[in-house]
């Protein structure tokens, strides 16, 4: 089932998440796999679940080769070395941005069959994670920009 995505300056979004408790209840699982279906059909790389309404810590990404469900994420190491990305969301529709994140993370999660992981990622999809990371804590994308490469008055006519 898709899943209706909440787009800035929806208060929502500045939501602080919860963790999961019931990884793996039907129920979760079933929200799981609509965050996912979501994502695909939007054509995100990402999906958090604080942008379709919901407060529980998850996000899903797709990495091109897989699609990874990251449950009660906690980033342990960011590098000092960061890189910069050209970044959008799903929740800021049309609106670009550069931002600059640490290259390497060493993040700890539930995976949804509730196994524990600790992974590391470099790159884009370091990237990618610490951007739906901020999602859990109410972070935007926009909240970072060093500078905007597309629609920035769209932003200035909603700031809150
Ligand atoms: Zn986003």
């Amino acid at each position: 089932m898709l899943l209706n995505v909440l787009t800035y300056p929806n208060k929502f979004l500045r939501t602080k998440g919860k963790a999961v408790r019931n990884i793996l209840d039907p129920i979760m699982q079933e929200f799981i796999d609509n965050l996912k279906e979501t994502m695909l059909e939007k054509d995100g790389v990402g999906l958090a679940a604080r942008q379709v309404g919901r407060d529980e810590n998850i996000f899903v990404v797709n990495s091109g080769a897989a699609i990874m469900t990251f449950i009660n994420p906690t980033i342990l190491y960011k590098s000092l070395n960061k890189i910069e990305f050209e970044e959008g969301c799903l929740s800021v529709p049309k609106v670009y941005g550069m931002v600059k994140r640490s290259k390497t993370i060493l993040i700890k999660y539930y995976d949804e069959l509730g196994q524990s992981n600790i992974k590391k990622f470099n790159g884009l999809l370091s990237v990618v994670i610490q951007h739906e990371n901020d999602h859990n804590k109410g972070i935007l994308f926009i909240d970072k920009v060093i500078r905007y490469t597309d629609n920035e008055e769209l932003i200035k006519d909603v700031k809150e």
